[in-house]
């Protein structure tokens, strides 16, 4: 019997298999069975490690270096996360934040100095930039080591839990870490979305084998909830990745339809959602 990756439950089942895409790139026709949870309702490939390919994709060539279009995408997207951030936490004059998953940096990088910033990146060639961009890094798993007891008033996860062996492990350790009241926020794929009920093996998120869950909103509830965390919401996240549902659906019969009305379908597919919890 396999178990959910998220919840250890045994109600689950195999679903379908993926070959190896990264966004709509085959990296190799390598095929990859997903699981789904009966329980949770969230999707994960049964692998016993992830680690070896973590270091196969952040080898620096493995992903190209954005275009001006999608560079200008991340910079509005950072000045949003920034208002995000602030305006649940109230505008304080202070925040200490920690961006696990933060590769060079950039979303750090892009914060004002009333931050103490402080990331973790197990990619040592990208946390030695971050932190020549002065920002405090650690380095190791933080599924096998310790970050400091209620400390933090935020901590963010921009597409970095769903590359966890064990996302309940990593929540659990966020909760420890953040101060009471605190504030987790994370982008993750969504397998409620649009492109993955209608994509499948194609959904431009799935990105097998790094992506070893797939989470959607009811089953990040059950993890956060699982850990401690209260006031849960889910919301579309719309500004990253403006063509995945394009991508995610060009298999698709009704894939000329969808086009006619991509704009607007975009809008409401949910292709990934940013989630909150508080502390
Ligand atoms: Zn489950």
């Amino acid at each position: 019997m396999i178990h959910c990756r998220l919840c250890r439950s045994q109600h689950t089942q195999r679903s379908f298999t993926a070959p190896n895409n990264h966004g709509r790139i085959r990296i190799d026709n390598t095929q990859y069975n997903l699981y789904y949870c009966k329980n949770c309702t969230s999707y994960f490939l049964n692998l016993k490690t992830s680690s070896q390919y973590y270091q196969q994709a952040y080898q620096g060539s493995y992903y190209p270096s954005p275009s001006k279009f999608i560079s200008f995408l991340n910079h509005i997207s950072f000045i949003l996360k920034r208002i995000h951030i602030e305006t649940l936490l109230g505008f304080p004059n202070h925040i200490k934040i920690l961006d696990i998953g933060c590769g060079p940096g950039e979303f750090l990088s892009h914060l004002p100095s009333q931050y103490s910033k402080h990331g973790l990146e197990i990619n040592k060639k990208a946390a030695r930039i971050a932190s020549k961009r002065g920002i405090k890094m650690f380095t190791s798993d933080i599924q096998k080591s310790s970050l400091p007891a209620n400390y933090y008033d935020c901590i963010t996860l921009w597409h970095s839990l769903e590359h966890f062996d064990s996302p309940q492990t990593v929540l659990n350790k966020i909760y420890h870490s953040l101060r009471p009241g605190g504030l987790i926020i994370m982008n993750t794929p969504n397998s409620s979305s649009l492109g993955f009920r209608l994509g499948r093996q194609d959904y431009f998120h799935l990105d097998a084998p790094r992506h070893l869950y797939l989470p959607n909103p009811t089953s990040l509830k059950l993890a956060l909830t699982g850990s401690g965390f209260h006031t849960i919401k889910s919301t579309p996240q719309i500004f990253e990745y403006p063509l995945d549902l394009f991508w995610s659906v060009r298999q698709h019969p009704w894939r000329a339809i969808i086009y006619l009305f991509y704009p607007f379908l975009k809008l409401f597919s949910s292709e990934t959602i940013t989630t909150t919890a508080f502390k």
